[in-house]
């Protein structure tokens, strides 16, 4: 069986400040290696469940966080990125059993992390049908797109709730809470063990208790930071100026909206 985990850096546990997540700031380190264990333990998990092919794509930033020293023999890693609209997704395909999410974060727009964001922080919110988007919720409608279920995510509190709303059955570690522009969590090593624990139970058994259901039409509405990369984004096909400062899209396709959102969010 072939697993897929997306991982990304700010619902890794105890990380509060950006100063934490960027690469080349001293105070990352730390917090890299702390990723690094999280994913590692979702990767035990999955290979006591009996996966034995696992894809880790580095959804962070440069993409270029981990070289995956240490990682178990199943695990290959997709470092960089390949600037395909699948973006924190890419090497994601049909062929893939279950995905599992770690290190993931709360959507702008929300108070759930202090570093609430979707995707780069160009954005203020991103809306799917009404509703804020986190990109734990665009990356699982691309999973669905594929056919692929979604079983396990870690990350922040209020972004597993959320995502227990669009999938039931999912596992969920919550490993810290945002207080404000500050954060609660629980202790590296707890977290490691409930990630290893909570990984082996999401990937165990039917896996088909985790399918998602893709919506039948989506209407996307992205608002920015600047006016001016809204007024950018109304130059995409199809889409609508929705006010100075966010724009509409709408399709029945999910492959158009992430096509939507990698020309229009994404710097080239
Ligand atoms: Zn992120």
């Amino acid at each position: 069986m072939k697993l897929f985990i997306s991982a990304d850096i700010e619902g890794t546990t105890g990380v509060t400040h950006w100063d934490e997540t960027k690469l080349e700031h001293p105070s990352s380190l730390g917090f890299r290696q702390q990723m690094v264990r999280e994913i590692r333990a979702a990767c035990e998990g999955a290979a006591r469940s009996g996966f034995r092919e696992i894809l880790v794509k580095d959804g962070h930033d440069s993409a270029r966080n981990f070289d995956g020293v240490g990682f178990p023999k199943e695990v290959r890693i997709l470092r960089g990125w390949a600037k395909n609209p699948l973006i924190m997704m890419a090497g994601l395909d049909q062929s893939f059993d279950a995905v599992a999410f770690v290190g993931y974060h709360s959507p702008a727009g929300s108070s759930g992390h202090p570093l609430a964001h979707t995707g780069p922080r160009t954005t203020s919110y991103v809306k799917i049908n009404g509703e804020l988007a986190s990109e734990f919720t665009i990356n699982s409608y691309t999973a669905a797109l594929f056919g692929v279920p979604v079983a396990f995510v870690s990350g922040d509190a209020a972004l597993c709730a959320s995502a227990k709303r669009l999938c039931p059955a999912l596992e969920t570690v919550a490993v810290s809470e945002g207080v404000g522009n500050s954060s609660i969590s629980i202790s590296p090593e707890l977290a490691v063990e409930r990630i290893r624990e909570n990984s082996f139970l999401a990937l165990s058994g039917d896996l088909k208790r985790h399918a998602i259901t893709l919506p039948k039409r989506f209407e996307i509405e992205i608002g920015f930071m600047e006016h001016a990369l809204a007024y950018r984004a109304g130059f995409y096909p199809g889409a609508e100026r929705f006010s100075e400062q966010s724009v509409t899209f709408f399709s029945t396709d999910y492959f158009e909206v992430l096509k939507f959102i990698f020309f229009t969010i994404l710097p080239a």
